[in-house]
């Protein structure tokens, strides 16, 4: 598989392997940059802007809690226990200088 194969979900930035990127589940992808907006919107602002009843794009379950819809792509979603699971990932990772905002 080349590796412009991976593309973010939130943004469909091809991914170069020149920054971060997390996995979820069946092979779904969120970039840093993408995680950082919605680690700021959720997490900081306490925003809600899925509707209830949208399924994850990590972790593919309803939410039953708040979300990130990805500006550009109002399909994608990540739930906000995805969105602190993914963080927490970067932010241990040592391959990458990615830090909560
Ligand atoms: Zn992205
Ligand atoms: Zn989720």
């Amino acid at each position: 598989m080349a590796i412009t194969d991976f593309l973010c979900d939130f943004c469909r930035g091809a991914w170069d392997g020149s920054f971060p990127m997390v996995e979820g589940h069946k092979g779904s992808l969120i970039c840093g940059q993408c995680l950082s907006m919605a680690w700021t919107e959720v997490e900081l602002m306490g925003q809600d802007l899925a509707p209830k009843g949208t399924t994850c794009t990590m972790c593919l379950e309803e939410h039953d809690r708040r979300a990130w819809v990805s500006p550009m792509h109002d399909e994608a979603t990540i739930c906000h226990r995805c969105i602190k699971q993914s963080a927490g990932r970067l932010h241990k990772d040592p391959d990458w200088d990615w830090r909560k905002p």
